[in-house]
């Protein structure tokens, strides 16, 4: 038969574009040349690409192929769809050197070539973008490959797979009136799946999905290999401007501006039969880390067989029994892959008539969980160093084991109730809460406008769902496996997911889900799930927070330790948060805020006696009262960081704070005082009342400030109440006294609040260091302290050095100078204007959660160096929720800072942000 060479004839070469567009998987090298760096070769072939080619060059299996670029997908997109001069010809000059080495020709039906055209980005993005398999088919190919292999019925599925990818990817016909088409034939044979279809069937099938493209494309299928090739390959190009792709970039935070790259590889076939298959593997397992290859196969299957959850795949062990040869082979190679990469990979591989083929391998994705131990892991196997191994795991992996999971009683209590209603796949760990959502809108929306958890539960889990995935609390699927889109998607992003929940029916109709046991739940109802046991609840159940026990956990961090430079300390009002700091980590109590005890329900009404006292023997008497109780908070807090500096930050906030609100006391009045008009009650008593409530509002309006927040507060307030302060004084030392005697070794810093002025901080200093002097006389006992102050308003960091002649440390309460500096209330903007800031760029992060190094770090540098230079050495930390957000650590540690203080639940992430900032800051000096 006289083949059709139509469009293949090459141009010649085009001296002027010295630009390559195409790279041989033999080509690496030159690659390398041209991109300079692994990064270079990365971001200009694909990872997947650069991938296929490196392992082409450790010599591993891979089939036949090249490269087009990501800068040929650029230049085609920049051109509204047009390939840039010259990359046609050197894709056809590939072709043909693909042909020789393999010996087969596209469009041959004596031995023809088919080969794949898959996207592959800089960084994975998991089913984002398209692919076509079986290039190369048409009837001609089709008769002949069925001659050669004897296999018609093999040939007949890839040609109508064909068909179907192309209608979908490169014309854009939806999967419904392919997905007819199978169903009639399905049950005109009477059978359940695609695979048990006849040969007859398929070719059949193939006629009419070729209607469909042509009826709904209003375009043929093309017959000629090569013109398949080119409108797949700008069809792969222009998938990555598609919306699925667009959503995960900015979910996953990655540049629009990369493109992608677009790999043709000789089709190898896992379906031909009981020595064939095809599978997917981690080479550890990336839900636990633990050092064991996990995956799942098929024998006598394509690889989207694999992914799509249609067959019940086999675990990979299972690969040893049935193929010893190719497990052997297999295992060898994933072994030689981690050891090339330092880093577990994610590999895909086909069997073809017992020849392995690898088709990909990448850095795999995985759990918080399996991150830490397998970093870990390949530190001790001297793979990599500690510091990479700390720098491999980030804030939000460790942030993991300080998340919510379900709680164990709440679970056993549960299960005993029969709200067990299925078990799956547990693929990416932790608990989830919230309402049933069916489809990725409804979860989007329900987020998003109506602020509720939902659970995205759906059949399977397709890329299209990202954008629902991301806004759901956690995932449910009846199909899927380990290695399904969505599982990728839920484990990179955090999200609690469980999958393959065959005995789940979603009833996408009526909007309902049954259960294996009969349950039926509404769209909308509760559901709970516990990512890592893989159970789903019916309902809504209590979390726990899990304890930071997990021994890997605790090696990272103790490396993270050694490589840190800031301290880190723990801001705990109570023992039994200092306790918790301590055990996670903690070096010191960085802020106490006393004032927080005050509101305790037995000490508030003594407060409010306190304040409305009118003389100051009544004051002093409530005063006393309060006096043992702060004494046993401080007490519990030494004993609890015994050895360990234990801030303590004297009263703060405006006294109205500690009272009811003005409103609501002036309608108490008002009713009490008809009430007792009407005689609606006993007299004597409703007079009692309306003269307390009287007292107490005529003390709430002589307290009332326009802006409390700029009002009697912090040093000012102190200044104003001495014998309030110095009840507080009293307390920390007969507390640290005390403890002294017992052997508890106290550290105290006394921590004077919203200083301005150094004259501020002389006079509390004054008082403060007299009734020190008293008590330790009092009690005989000497202890060590320090009187420090915080770095609050933009003034007290302008003249730091005046205010270092009286503070033995600096703590900036980043909080108010990030309101005081802004000029904006911490308290309303949060809710209000800041977030029309945030949507339309005025400010690119919220300063409150982390710090505007340019306004408030500026200030803060210069607080730092002015305070130095007063006194040298001065100790210096932070104690505003910045101390807990790692990129404001890494601020804090290249503005020289001690430690950083942030909360308990904080330490550990704190302590590796800290390590990343030291590892960040050798980088930049070097
Ligand atoms: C601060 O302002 O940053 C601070 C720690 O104090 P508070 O939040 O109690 O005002
Ligand atoms: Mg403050």
């Amino acid at each position: 038969m006289q083949r059709k060479r139509t469009g293949r004839r090459l141009a010649p070469r085009n001296k002027a574009s010295r630009v390559k567009h195409v790279y041989g998987f033999d080509e690496v090298r030159r690659a390398e040349r041209a991109a300079g760096t692994w990064d270079g070769v990365r971001a200009l072939l694909g990872g997947k690409g650069a991938n296929l080619a490196e392992m082409a060059r450790l010599g591993l299996p891979v089939p036949p192929g090249f490269i087009v670029t990501t800068a040929a997908c650029k230049a085609f997109l920049a051109a509204g769809g047009k390939f840039p001069p010259g990359m046609w010809d050197e894709v056809l000059t590939a072709v043909a050197r693909v042909e020789r080495s393999t010996g087969k020709r596209l469009g041959d039906p004596d031995n023809p070539l088919l080969v794949s055209c898959r996207s592959g980005a800089k960084f994975s993005m998991p089913g984002m973008m398209d692919t076509v398999l079986n290039i190369g088919m048409n009837d001609a190919v089709a008769a002949g490959l069925a001659r050669l292999t004897g296999d018609a019925r093999f040939v007949h599925d890839a040609y109508r797979r064909l068909v179907q990818m192309y209608g979908r990817v490169v014309l854009g016909v939806p999967d419904e009136p392919f997905e007819h088409v199978l169903a009639t034939h399905r049950v005109r044979h009477g059978v359940a799946n695609d695979a048990d279809l006849p040969a007859a069937a398929l070719q059949a099938i193939t006629g009419e999905f070729k209607r469909v493209v042509a009826e709904r494309a209003r375009r043929p299928f093309p017959d000629e290999p090569i013109e398949q090739l080119r409108l797949a390959t700008m069809a792969v190009f222009k998938s990555w401007n598609g919306k699925r792709a667009f959503d995960y970039r900015n979910a996953a935070g990655i540049p629009h501006d990369l493109g992608t790259a677009v790999n043709i590889v000789t089709m190898v076939f896992g379906n031909l039969g009981q020595d064939s298959g095809t599978g997917v593997a981690t080479t550890r397992d990336v839900t636990t880390g633990a050092n064991e290859m996990e995956g799942d196969f098929l024998v006598n299957a394509q690889g989207e067989d694999v992914v799509a959850g249609t067959r019940t795949t086999l675990r990979i062990q299972e690969l040893a029994r049935l193929m010893p040869r190719i497990d052997r082979e297999l295992r060898a190679i994933a072994r030689r892959l981690e050891r090339h990469y330092r880093e577990v990979q994610d590999i895909e591989f086909t069997i073809e008539r017992g020849k392995l083929w690898m088709l990909q391998t990448r850095d795999a994705k995985r759990t918080a969980q399996a991150a830490i131990r397998i970093a870990v892991e390949l530190a001790r196997e001297r793979l990599i160093t500690r510091a990479e191994a700390v720098k491999r795991v980030s804030p939000d992996h460790v942030d993991y084991f300080l998340h919510p999971q379900l709680d164990p009683a709440a679970r056993r209590a549960a299960k005993d109730d029969g709200a067990l209603i299925a078990t799956g796949l547990n693929v990416s760990p932790g608990a989830a809460i919230g309402r049933i959502a069916l489809d990725a809108d409804t979860a989007e929306r329900w987020a998003r406008e109506d602020k509720q958890r939902v659970i995205l539960v759906r059949p399977e889990t397709k890329p299209d769902d990202v954008h629902g995935l991301l806004a759901a609390q956690g995932v449910v699927t009846s199909r899927g496996g380990r290695t399904s889109h969505a599982a990728l998607v839920a484990r990179q992003f955090g999200k609690p997911a469980v999958v393959g929940i065959m005995s789940l029916d979603i009833d996408l109709e009526a909007r309902r889900v049954r259960a294996p046991g009969g349950r039926m739940l509404k769209e909308g109802d509760w559901l709970s799930l516990d990512g890592t046991a893989g159970e789903v609840f019916a309902g809504e159940l209590r979390t726990v927070v899990p304890d930071v026990a997990d021994p890997h956990l605790l090696e990272l961090l103790k490396w993270a330790d050694a490589i840190r430079r800031l301290g880190v300390w723990a801001n705990a009002d109570y023992p039994r948060d200092a306790e918790r700091a301590r055990r996670f980590g903690a070096e010191g109590v960085g802020l106490c805020r006393t004032e927080h005890m005050f509101f305790e329900t037995d000490r508030l009404p003594i407060v409010q006696a306190m304040i409305l006292a009118r003389e100051p023997r009544e004051r002093a008497a409530h005063l006393a009262r309060l006096l043992p109780m702060q004494r046993a908070d401080f007490e519990g807090l030494f004993r609890a960081m015994s050895g360990l500096p234990v801030t303590i930050r004297l009263i703060d906030p405006p006294l109205h704070e500690f009272l009811p609100g003005h409103d609501e006391l002036q309608k108490a009045v008002v009713e009490l005082e008809t009430r007792l008009r009407l005689r609606d009650g006993d007299a004597a008593e409703l007079a009692r009342t309306l003269e307390a409530k009287r007292r107490l509002l005529e003390a709430v309006e002589a307290l009332r400030e326009q802006n409390p927040m700029l009002g009697l507060r912090g040093v000012r307030l102190g200044i104003h109440m001495p014998e309030l302060v110095r009840m507080q004084v009293r307390a920390i030392f007969e507390a640290a006294c005390r403890c002294a005697k017992d052997g508890v070794r106290v550290k105290p810093k006394i921590m004077i609040p919203l200083a301005a002025t150094s004259s501020e901080l002389k006079v509390e200093r004054a008082l403060l260091e007299e009734e020190a002097r008293l008590v330790m006389r009092e009690l005989g006992v000497r202890v060590r302290y320090q009187i420090g102050t915080m770095i609050e308003v933009p003034r007290a960091a302008i003249v730091a050095d005046r205010i270092a002649e009286y503070a033995e440390f600096f703590s900036f309460g980043t909080n108010d100078l990030t309101q005081t500096t802004f000029g904006i209330s911490r308290d309303d903007a949060e809710t209000g204007f800041l977030s029309e800031y945030l949507q339309k760029g005025i400010l690119l992060r919220n300063p409150f959660a982390t710090l505007d190094e340019s306004g408030v770090g500026h200030l803060m540098a210069l607080g730092v160096q002015r305070g130095r230079s007063r006194r040298a050495g001065l100790e210096i930390g932070i104690c505003g929720e910045h101390g807990g957000d790692p990129a404001s650590i890494a601020f804090c540690h290249r503005a020289g800072l001690d430690y950083v203080s942030c909360s308990p639940f904080r330490v550990p992430v704190a302590r590796l942000a800290a390590a990343h900032a030291a590892l960040g800051a050798a980088r930049d000096q070097r």
